[in-house]
C-alpha cells in the first residue's frame, strides 16, 4: 500500500518505518526542515532501540522517504496517518491546533479517496472535528479513522511490530477493510484488532494511560506508607503482583511518572470529564500525588542537610524520563535539577542518551559528564533519576574513591539493601528503610 505519515516524531517515525518494513511505500512528512534534511541524509533524529536497522534498510530499499511538502507527501497515499503533537493547552485539554491545521490543509490537497487516520492521542469527538475540517475544502470522498497508538518509547519497534492489540475506530466498511489489510502482518500471532466506534477508540487511549498512571501512583503511595510503617515496598510489590488480577508489571515505586504521555493524557482526560460534567475524583488524586512524588527524593536530601544545599556538589545518574530513550519531556530529573539549583547546589549529570536534549533545554546550568564515574568526582552525594541498565552494577569501590561522601539517593530502587550496607554506603531509596 501507499502510505503517508504526517508528523515524524517518536510515534510517526516508528509508524512509518514499521509500515515500510512490511512492504508498504511510506512517505513521512514533517514541518521541521532540519529534521527532514537529516532523515534524507539517512540520519535518525531520535534514539529508539532497533529502529536504526529498519530505518536504514527501508530507505535503502526505496520504501521510506521524507519530505516537508504535504501536498507531495500525500499525493499517492491511500492512507494518511496523523502523528502530530497534542500538547496540553492552557486549561489542560489536548491542544488540537496541529491536528486540525493539517486536516484543514488536507481537504484542498486530496485528489482521490483517502483514509485519514488519527494516531495522535486526541479527545473524544476529534474524529468528527477532523472530518469537518477536511470537508470544508474536500472535493473527493474520504474517511476519518481513529487508531490510537500504544507503543512505549524504549520498546517502540517491538510494540509496533507485535502489538498486544490494535484499536481501530471507524464506522466505514471501506476504511475497516483497508485498515485490516494494512495491520494483518502485525497480528499474525493472533493478537486482536478491535474495531469499534470512533469515540470509544479515542477514549480507550486515555483510559489506558490514566489507568497505568494510577497504577504507578498507587504503588508510590504504598511506598510512602512503607516508609512510615517500616515495610519494604519491593516485598509488597512481589506479594501483590502474583495475583494475576493485579499483575506483576508496572508496580515499581519511584519518583513519579513523567514522559510526554502520562502527565498530559491524565490532565486531558480530566478535562474531557470536566467538559462532560463528570467529576473524575480519582484522577485529581493521581495528579496531586504525582506532583508531590517528583520531589520526594529532594525532601529526603533536604532532611539530611538541614543547613541547606548551598555549595553542595550533586552527581546525577539519568536524565531521560525512563531508560532506553532520549526523551526528557516531563522527566523527574528536570524537576529535581530545578529544585537543587534553586537551593544553591551544583549538578553534574550523566545520561547515556539524553544529555544533548537536556543541554538544548537548560544549557550550561549543569555540567555533563563523559560517563557515570566522571560526574562523581568530589560529589557530596549521588542522585539516581533513571534506571538505565548501566547503573545497575556499578563499580562501588571506584564510586567510593571519587565521591566526597559515600551517599546515594536512589529514586529507582536499583540496589539490594544488604549489598549496599556491606559496601558501607549511606543509601536512601523509595519505600524501603534507609541504609545508614
Ligand atoms: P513528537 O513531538 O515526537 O513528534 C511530532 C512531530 O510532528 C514533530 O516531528 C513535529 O515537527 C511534527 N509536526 C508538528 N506540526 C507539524 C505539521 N503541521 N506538519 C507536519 N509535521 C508537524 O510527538 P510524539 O511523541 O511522536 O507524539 C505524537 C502523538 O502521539 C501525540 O498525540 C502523543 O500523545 C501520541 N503518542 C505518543 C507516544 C509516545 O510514546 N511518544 C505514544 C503513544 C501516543
Amino acid at each position: 500500500m501507499k502510505i503517508a505519515v504526517v508528523g515524524t516524531g517518536y510515534v510517526g517515525l516508528v509508524t512509518g518505518t514499521c509500515f515500510a518494513e512490511t512492504g508498504n511505500h511510506v512517505v513521512c512528512v514533517d514541518i521541521d526542515a532540519s529534521k527532514v534534511a537529516r532523515m534524507q541524509r539517512g540520519e535518525i533524529p531520535i534514539y529508539e532501540p532497533h529502529l536504526d536497522v529498519l530505518f536504514e534498510r527501508n530507505i535503502k530499499q526505496g520504501r521510506l522517504s521524507f519530505t516537508t511538502d504535504l501536498s507531495e507527501g500525500i499525493r499517492d497515499a491511500q492512507i494518511i496517518f496523523l502523528a502530530l503533537p497534542t500538547p496540553p493547552g492552557e486549561d489542560g485539554s489536548a491542544d488540537l491546533k496541529y491536528v486540525l491545521q493539517v486536516a484543514g490543509q488536507l481537504g484542498g490537497l486530496m485528489r482521490d479517496y483517502k483514509i485519514i487516520v488519527n494516531k495522535s492521542t486526541v479527545p473524544v469527538g476529534t474524529a468528527e472535528k477532523v472530518r469537518t475540517a477536511i470537508a470544508e475544502k474536500a472535493t473527493t470522498e474520504f474517511d476519518v479513522v481513529s487508531n490510537p497508538e500504544f507503543l512505549r518509547e524504549g520498546f517502540a519497534v517491538d510494540d509496533f511490530m507485535k502489538p498486544d492489540r490494535v484499536v481501530i475506530g471507524t464506522s466505514s466498511e471501506r476504511a475497516r477493510k483497508l485498515m485490516a489489510e494494512l495491520y494483518a502482518p502485525f497480528v499474525r500471532q493472533g493478537n486482536p484488532i478491535y474495531f469499534m466506534d470512533e469515540r470509544s477508540s479515542e477514549l480507550t487511549k486515555y483510559a489506558a494511560n490514566a489507568f497505568l498512571a494510577m497504577k504507578i501512583t498507587f504503588m508510590n503511595e504504598i511506598a510512602n506508607l512503607c516508609e512510615k510503617v517500616g515495610a519494604n515496598v519491593d516485598a509488597v510489590r512481589i506479594g501483590i503482583g502474583a495475583d494475576d488480577r493485579i499483575g506483576k508489571r508496572f508496580l515499581f515505586a519511584g519518583i513519579g511518572y513523567g514522559g510526554s504521555c502520562f502527565p498530559k493524557d491524565v490532565q486531558a482526560l480530566e478535562k474531557i470529564a470536566e467538559d462532560a460534567r463528570y467529576d473524575f475524583r480519582s484522577l485529581d488524586a493521581v495528579m496531586a500525588v504525582n506532583e508531590d512524588q517528583k520531589l520526594s527524593l529532594i525532601r529526603k536530601v533536604k532532611g539530611l542537610f538541614p543547613e541547606g544545599l548551598r555549595g553542595k556538589k550533586v552527581a546525577m545518574w539519568g536524565l531521560a524520563f525512563k531508560p532506553d530513550t532520549d526523551d526528557i519531556r516531563e522527566a523527574p530529573s528536570l524537576y529535581m535539577i530545578e529544585a537543587l539549583l534553586r537551593e544553591g547546589a551544583s549538578v553534574s549529570a550523566f545520561d547515556p542518551e539524553a544529555m544533548e536534549n537536556v543541554r538544548k533545554q537548560i544549557g550550561d546550568k549543569i555540567q555533563y559528564g563523559k560517563d557515570e564515574y566522571d560526574v562523581l568526582d568530589g560529589a557530596d552525594f549521588l542522585i539516581i533519576a533513571t534506571e538505565w541498565a548501566v547503573f545497575r552494577t556499578p563499580d562501588f569501590e571506584r564510586m567510593a574513591r571519587s565521591m566526597k561522601a559515600k551517599l546515594i539517593f536512589d529514586g529507582r530502587n536499583l540496589y539490594d539493601l544488604n549489598s549496599i550496607r556491606e559496601r558501607g554506603f549511606t543509601y536512601y531509596s523509595i519505600g524501603r528503610e534507609p541504609v545508614l
